[in-house]
């Protein structure tokens, strides 16, 4: 077995590598502000009621253990469409969608990026914004598919590059793939218009694009369930190829139980059977079976009135929660005396401040003041509370004077 040892070492992973040396660190005060999992104000985790009460629900109905289908239930897959793209769009409708449970956001990522490495029958190469979530380009790599960067991120004004961004989808080769946000930008915080995108829109239409829509964050960015939709539906309501990516792991805090749904829109019935055929293929060489059940408390939500109303209260509490931390870091970051203008902070949205924070300055703030933030500036927001904000809003000033 002497090969193992010539396997060259792999990079850690960004996040969850910031993870094990935050746990390493034994010194107080240290706060994580590096991965993006939901906190309270206390920096607890949240397990949602909604999801505790569905939870009791499904334990007094004693369900089976038994395998789910390959590609998840229909009930399932049925309420991810009217979530995603409403009841009455036209998508909604069989012959028009081909949806399948993946394993979270990440899971279903990776089941679309083999399907489009096997049979896209267009340009194969994935572009990503500048900057993206880290994974993106590990996954898309590992899964054979090519990746490029559009711009995205205009670091002098910290803002969205829109102008940058329509000049280089207006650049691409035609039929390439491309890869948006649906809301809550990661790492940026910054998401176009309603506006913009429907510029967007018409420009991957010229383009021909196949566009891979990342859903991670519905509901859970602007507390608004529909207005974090607005990308996609405005993309498929002028009919814009697309693969839907969604996630339940924030808007639901089900991040460990890996729960998410993928649909692909379609022509035709002829069409989706195909698909549906492959992507069945694929899924029994992957996991084989889809989780049971994150899918059972998302589905119970979803139908009990009201669970589903109580989601949607908790939904506008961690979003304000998330808000009101901004509001809070930028309030004391101007009592600091900084000269730095952290107007951008309330500005963005989700779950991350993209700084503009240096690698040097992150550094100093690990190392002498114990805390965690991605070298690329990424500031996850849940990690701010209303007793370590002062501490945080201190220490990059100190960094950053
Ligand atoms: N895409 C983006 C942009 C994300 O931020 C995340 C979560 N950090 C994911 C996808 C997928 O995460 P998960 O597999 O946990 O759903």
């Amino acid at each position: 077995i002497g090969w193992f040892a010539r396997i060259p070492r792999a990079e850690r992973d960004a996040i969850f590598g910031l993870v094990e040396d935050f746990q390493k660190d034994t010194s107080k005060p240290k706060v994580n502000l590096g991965i993006g999992v939901f906190r309270t104000d206390e920096d607890k985790p949240y397990i949602l009621k909604c999801v505790q009460k569905a939870e009791e629900k499904i334990l007094k109905k004693r369900m089976d253990k038994e395998y789910s289908p390959v590609a998840g239930f229909e009930i399932f897959k049925k309420l991810s469409m009217d979530f995603t793209f409403g009841k009455s769009s036209v998508f909604n409708k069989p012959g028009r969608h081909v949806t399948f449970q993946g394993l979270s956001g990440c899971g279903g990522l990776s089941i679309a990026a083999q399907f489009l490495r096997m049979f896209y029958p267009g340009r194969k190469m994935v572009y990503i914004s500048d900057p993206t979530w880290p994974n993106h380009q590990n996954l898309f790599n590992k899964l054979g598919l090519k990746t490029d960067t559009y711009r995205y991120y205009d670091a002098e004004n910290i803002s969205l590059d829109f102008d940058g961004m329509m000049e280089d989808i207006h650049k691409m080769p035609y039929r390439s793939i491309i890869l948006f946000h649906a809301s809550a930008h990661n790492p940026t915080g910054f998401d176009p218009t309603e506006e913009q995108w429907k510029e967007i829109t018409e420009e991957v239409k010229k383009r021909k694009l196949y566009v891979i829509m990342d859903n991670a964050y519905q509901g859970f960015a602007s507390g608004d369930l529909n207005k974090d939709a607005q990308s996609f539906r405005i993309m498929a309501k002028r009919r814009v190829n697309m693969v839907l990516v969604t996630s339940y792991a924030k808007n639901f805090g089900l991040y460990g139980e890996r729960v998410g749904a993928t649909s692909f829109l379609v022509d035709s019935k002829h069409e989706a059977d195909k698909i549906l055929s492959q992507l069945i293929l694929l899924i029994r060489a992957n996991h084989s079976n889809p989780p049971l059940h994150g899918a059972r408390i998302v589905e119970e939500v979803f139908t009990d009135p009201c669970l589903t109303k109580l989601w949607i209260e908790e939904l506008k509490i961690m979003a304000n929660r998330l808000k009101s931390a901004r509001k809070q870091l930028l309030q004391k970051l101007k009592e600091t005396g900084s000269s730095r203008n952290w107007d951008f902070i309330t500005k963005q949205i989700g779950m991350f401040s993209y700084t503009g924070l240096t690698k040097e300055q992150i550094i100093r703030l690990q190392k002498e003041f114990h805390i965690y933030m991605l070298t690329s500036g990424r500031l996850a927001i849940p990690g701010i509370t209303s007793k370590n904000v002062e501490y945080v809003a201190k220490c990059i000033h100190k960094v950053t004077s």
